[in-house]
């Protein structure tokens, strides 16, 4: 027997089997059952939720051979025809191909002759939002004066589109999406019933992939089984959807919180080199940084999900109520500029550099304002002010040229892994010129000691692979401190997130609770890149 996909199998048949649709099934049944029925229906609500499938119900239920009925028996023949999409009185049009004036006229005459074999003609239009002006005032009419065996049931996923005139004549339904754990729940009745192995983290990553349409879901759920070879992994569904395991997220923002830098690079480059989908890697961080926040502010998880808590406990105690909504912006911002950064890769890393250059300090374990500060993680210095980083006003640039080069080459070195001193020296050198294969560099006289021979090879090779040809590489020293170089381009950007960070805690309210019952001020703050 071919092989039939569990979309189209598990496909509800009655009403007691449509799932996560209580409130308008419920209509609908006291409708049938109190014989009150109107002759149009609008079912609206996002894609894969149930619309066709509770009209295709509805139809059974109206033309059932035992009675017009809430509980079609689905063994008389207009049951079986309508459950095999064969049946002569229920016209399925999909508006989204049939817009055509004519096609619509046509249609729409037919409605005066009775149905062929059953109690009602039934109309299913689907997706009549995209039915044409002409077409909709062919409809209107039919709907203003509707023969008594005619009943139209129309679905669409934009109902703003639909004519008032249309609209007012119908009784509506607004179908919603599916919650995940009622998809979750579906998922594993199937399952167990089709004796199919799995684990609850993969269905939890189908559901949520589904994003509240049960059809996505099984579908999902068919390919997961392919993938799978015959029964459900959740690591093989996470490569399948291009998510990061769940716990590389936690990992991943345990390392940020933990400043361990190295860590978490080498953990971004292995889930570079899986293929991972950065953009659903940082949703799920935006998605752990909620659940902690809610956790920390309303005090108890007002969840959706069952899973994790202990990992977002865990979490939210280490995270600061203020670095926890510092990083969520921080990863929000990523995730808009990962379009126009060079390539996803960079622009993940980079968000992830900012995760670390801007967290502040933490407490030691003695300070007596730890618990006031509920954990937090805030550095509120008595030492003397800290001179701030002096904002050397640049000089105009030598001509755009060089200032073009040098932001391009500070561009490049971004991309090579250059660490240790050579990586120091290239942070802090500009390009002046580049003549042939060779690129003559600055460093301030401040950083002449990097100068070294071993270095600067160390840079031209970096350089060489890089751009794929051979490349050499010469630093001179020089007096200007201010030009662009990696290093100071870093050096701006944290100073102006300080300033904002600062800004912040202000007016934060514990910062204002502490300062009212220690009577002090907030004089400085150190980030941790400053160290
Ligand atoms: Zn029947």
């Amino acid at each position: 027997m071919a092989y039939e996909a569990l979309a189209r199998r598990w496909r509800p048949k009655i009403f007691t089997e449509v799932i996560g649709q209580k409130e308008s099934v419920k209509a609908l049944v006291n409708a049938l059952d109190s014989d009150r029925l109107h002759h149009a229906y609008l079912f609206s609500g996002p894609r894969g939720v149930g619309k066709t499938t509770i009209a295709r119900i509805f139809a059974k239920s109206l033309n059932c051979a035992e009675g017009i009925t809430s509980l079609p028996c689905g063994k008389c023949p207009a049951c079986l025809e309508i459950d095999r999409g064969s049946m002569i009185d229920l016209i399925e049009v999909d508006a989204a191909s049939r817009t055509k004036v004519e096609e619509t006229r046509q249609l729409l005459d037919n409605v005066q002759y009775s149905p062929t074999r059953s109690r009602f003609k039934i109309y299913l239009i689907d997706e009549v939002h995209m039915f044409s002006k002409h077409s909709f005032n062919a409809l209107l009419k039919t709907l203003e004066e509707p023969p008594p065996h005619v009943k139209f049931l129309l679905a669409t996923t934009d109902p703003e589109k639909l004519p008032v005139t249309v609209l007012s004549r119908c009784l509506k339904f607004g179908l919603k999406k599916v919650g995940p754990e009622i998809i979750v729940s579906q998922l594993e009745k199937i399952l167990t019933d089709e004796k199919i192995p799995y684990d609850m983290e993969s269905l939890s990553y189908l559901a949520r992939a589904s994003d509240g349409s049960v059809r996505d879901a099984l579908s999902l759920l068919d390919q997961a089984i392919v993938h799978g070879k015959g029964q459900l992994v959740s690591e093989e569904i996470g490569k399948m959807l291009g998510l990061a395991q769940h716990e590389t997220i936690f990992t991943m923002l345990n390392l940020v919180s933990a400043g361990e830098g190295e860590q978490l690079l080498e953990l971004s480059r292995k889930l570079a080199a899986q293929g991972s989908n950065y953009e659903l890697i940082m949703n799920q961080m935006l998605q752990v940084l909620r659940r902690v926040a809610v956790l920390q502010i309303v005090g108890q998880a007002v969840d959706d999900y069952e899973e994790h808590k202990l990992e977002i406990n865990e979490l939210a105690k280490v995270i600061s109520p203020e670095n926890c909504q510092l990083f969520y912006e921080i990863i929000l911002q990523g995730l808009k500029n990962l379009e126009i950064s060079a390539d996803y890769e960079t622009g993940f890393e980079m968000t992830l550099v900012r995760l670390l250059a801007f967290k502040p300090e933490t407490l030691s374990s003695e300070n007596p304002l730890k618990a006031i500060m509920n954990d937090g993680t805030v550095q509120v210095n008595d030492a003397p002010v800290k001179e701030s980083v002096g904002h050397t006003e640049r000089e105009e640039p030598q001509g755009l040229q060089e200032t073009d080069l040098s932001k391009r080459w500070v561009a490049l070195i971004k991309r090579l892994s250059l660490t240790g001193l050579p990586g120091e020296l290239a942070r802090n050198s500009t390009l002046i010129k580049k003549e042939g294969h060779t690129f003559y560099l600055e460093v301030s006289s401040e950083f002449s000691g990097l100068i070294q021979p071993n270095y600067v090879e160390a840079i031209a090779k970096a350089v060489s692979d890089n751009l794929k040809k051979e490349i050499k590489v010469e630093v001179t020293e020089s007096d200007d401190s201010t030009k662009i170089t990696l290093a100071n381009m870093e050096n701006e950007e944290i100073a102006d997130k300080k300033e904002l960070i600062e800004k912040g805690m202000d007016s934060n309210p514990n910062i204002e609770r502490f300062k009212s019952v220690f009577d002090a001020k907030l004089e400085s703050l150190k980030l941790k890149s400053e160290l």
